[in-house]
């Protein structure tokens, strides 16, 4: 699904946020991404996804080298990834409705096939029934799942996550992993930043650890 080869980033005020990153994420694999704030984690994810791109080194997404694709190509690119954020980035001023349709308002899908996969999308949140609803009325772990059911609505491959429980309290936060856990067992492959170590280890699944942008560690924590 994923590989980096010898991936560097260097921004251009000449901060290194990467260094040599070498790393394979398969098909229908979940992971974390941990390391403290300033590792180089959403840098990370915004090379996966096209918003950055690297100083040096290869990334392939589904076999093709998306480090030197062209700006047209790139939509192409998004269109099989999820992405989730902390500040989950929702429209204030739309219904929750809309906002899950955007990706798809996007793309161009017919009314008919909006209304069915935003309904879809919003029954796997557990939220159809706010579909009218503004994010305002909501709470935050609400808001969060109306940022993933926007996430997932267009069926992506890839689901990315910056930390997507970093504003929510434990309970949550296991509810939010529990929706990542149900989209990877139906296939989708999945991989969250968090310096949440507690979720991580609790959770037994492969995590990739930065340190001052150098991948250190790639295995189960204990
Ligand atoms: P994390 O997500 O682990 O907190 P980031 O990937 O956001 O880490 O940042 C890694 C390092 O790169 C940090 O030192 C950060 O300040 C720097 N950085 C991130 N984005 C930029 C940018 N657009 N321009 C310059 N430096 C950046
Ligand atoms: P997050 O924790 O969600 O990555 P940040 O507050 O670290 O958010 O960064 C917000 C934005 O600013 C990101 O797009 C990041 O790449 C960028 N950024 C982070 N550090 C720097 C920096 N030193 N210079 C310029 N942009 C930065």
């Amino acid at each position: 699904m994923i590989r980096f080869e010898q991936v560097s980033k260097v921004y251009s005020g000449g901060h290194q946020a990467l260094q040599k990153v070498d790393f394979h994420l398969r098909k229908g694999e979940m992971a974390f991404l941990t390391g403290h704030s300033g590792a180089g984690k959403s840098t990370l994810l915004k090379l996966i996804s096209v918003m950055e791109r690297p100083s040096a080194g290869r990334i392939f997404f589904h076999g093709q080298d998306v480090s030197r694709i062209g700006r047209r190509d790139i939509p192409y690119i998004r269109r099989q990834i999820g992405i989730i954020f902390q500040d989950h980035r929702l429209l204030m001023d739309r219904s929750v409705f809309d906002n899950v349709a955007l990706p798809l308002v996007i793309d161009g899908y017919s009314q008919q096939d909006i209304q069915k996969r935003v309904s879809a999308a919003l029954d796997k949140v557990g939220l159809h029934d706010k579909a009218a609803c503004l994010p305002l009325m909501l709470s935050g772990g609400e808001q969060q799942r109306v940022g993933i059911a926007r996430a997932i609505v267009n069926k992506p491959a890839l689901l990315l996550a910056d930390e997507p429980t970093g504003n929510l309290d434990p309970d949550l936060a296991r509810d939010i992993m529990q929706l990542f856990r149900m989209f990877n067992d139906v296939g989708v492959s999945v991989l969250i930043a968090t310096h949440d170590l507690g979720l991580v280890a609790r959770s037994g699944q492969r995590t990739l650890r930065l340190h001052e942008g150098r991948l250190v560690s790639d295995g189960e924590v204990a």
